[in-house]
């Protein structure tokens, strides 16, 4: 094409084809908010007579654009003759506009709109409202559909795919995160480990698979012990699993420890084989940082890992706490 001066520009019926054969919603205005022109593409997807429409303000033809973003945006056109774009965010669906019959296999959801507001002067002087509507719903259905894969991404990266707890890199984090915060906010932070006691025992005379359902069950009546939603519950390793306590003393994480222990006992699961009345049990070990006592948060997994060794070598089935001051 060479010139647009070729093209009939000053042919109405033209101009009113061209606005026909467009994609997208057009709305024309006058200076007062009546409507002089409203496109095909616009008529096939509102349950109204746009005709009927014609000289009419737009917010008698639509009552519920009274008050809302997109009447002011057309004030403000009309006034200081200044585009604007409506957020989709916001603004999803302006006008009740619906998928064509033809596309009704898709559900009659309001189309998501993108709207610009463009103001307009004409030759003699008055400004002219445009009002361009995108069809956005398929862009926005992706993005919900990307949003909803990334948390399910997150989940997998984050959650244990045995026990569905969260597992050594969530743990890692949140340990990170709780040490910063319980520094900032001077609270003295604890820490639980645990481990089923003689767990290969458990395998070789239940079967792997057993032991599997043995690490959910576990996992299951330790999260009932572990009440409040700051708590975490973490498998760390084969079958060994850690609760951070935020906001709580030794005392505190003593009684979580020993609510675990006792869950865990009161499962009877029993060992197979030649162990047939031996009971599955746990091991733990509680450390605990105060702000004024002077202990690197290092040592913190430490301690705890040492308590546990404690109570496998005192027996099993039992909870000891260790404290910096013990350690010196
Ligand atoms: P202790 O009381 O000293 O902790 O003895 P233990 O037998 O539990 O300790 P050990 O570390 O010798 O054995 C841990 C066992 O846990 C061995 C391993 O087969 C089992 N285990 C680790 N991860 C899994 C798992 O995902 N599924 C199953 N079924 N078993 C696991
Ligand atoms: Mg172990
Ligand atoms: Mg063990």
């Amino acid at each position: 094409m060479k010139s647009s001066a070729l093209l009939p520009l000053n042919q109405p019926d033209f101009i009113g084809w061209i606005l026909d054969v467009l994609h997208l919603g057009l709305i024309i205005l006058d200076d007062e908010g009546r409507v002089l022109a409203m496109n095909r593409w616009f008529g096939q997807r509102v349950a109204i007579d746009v005709g009927a429409a014609c000289d009419r303000l737009l917010t008698d033809v639509f009552p519920e654009l009274r008050g809302g973003r997109l009447e002011q945006a057309i004030g403000a056109a009309v006034k200081t003759r200044c585009a604007s774009l409506l957020s989709q965010a916001l603004n999803p669906s302006p006008f009740p506009l619906y998928p064509p019959a033809s596309d009704a296999g898709e559900g009659r959801e309001r189309i998501r709109q993108a709207i610009q507001v463009l103001p307009k002067v004409s030759a003699d002087g008055t400004t002219l409202v445009v009002i361009q509507i995108d069809d956005v719903s398929a862009a926005v259905r992706r993005e919900t559909l990307l949003r909803r894969q990334a948390g399910q991404l997150h989940q997998l990266a984050y959650l244990d795919g045995l026990t569905g707890i969260a597992n050594r890199r969530r743990f890692g984090e949140a340990m990170a995160q709780e040490q910063q915060r319980a520094k900032r906010s001077r609270q003295p932070l604890s820490l639980i480990l645990f481990d089923i006691d003689q767990f290969k025992e458990f395998n070789d005379s239940n079967g792997h698979q057993e032991g599997d359902r043995c690490l959910i069950r576990v996992a299951e009546a330790a999260q009932c012990a572990v009440k409040r939603p700051a708590d975490l519950l973490a498998r760390y390793g084969g079958e060994e699993f850690a609760i951070i306590l935020p906001e709580t003393g030794h005392d505190g994480a003593l009684v979580v420890a020993e609510a675990v222990r006792k869950r865990v006992e009161d499962m009877v699961v029993t060992y197979g084989g030649d162990h047939l009345a031996r009971k599955v049990t746990i091991s733990l070990g509680v450390s605990c940082w105060y702000p004024d006592g002077g202990q690197p948060m290092a040592t913190l997994f430490a301690l705890a890992d040492r308590a546990l060794y404690r109570s496998k070598s005192g027996g099993r089935n039992r909870t000891s706490v260790l404290l910096a001051s013990e350690t010196d």
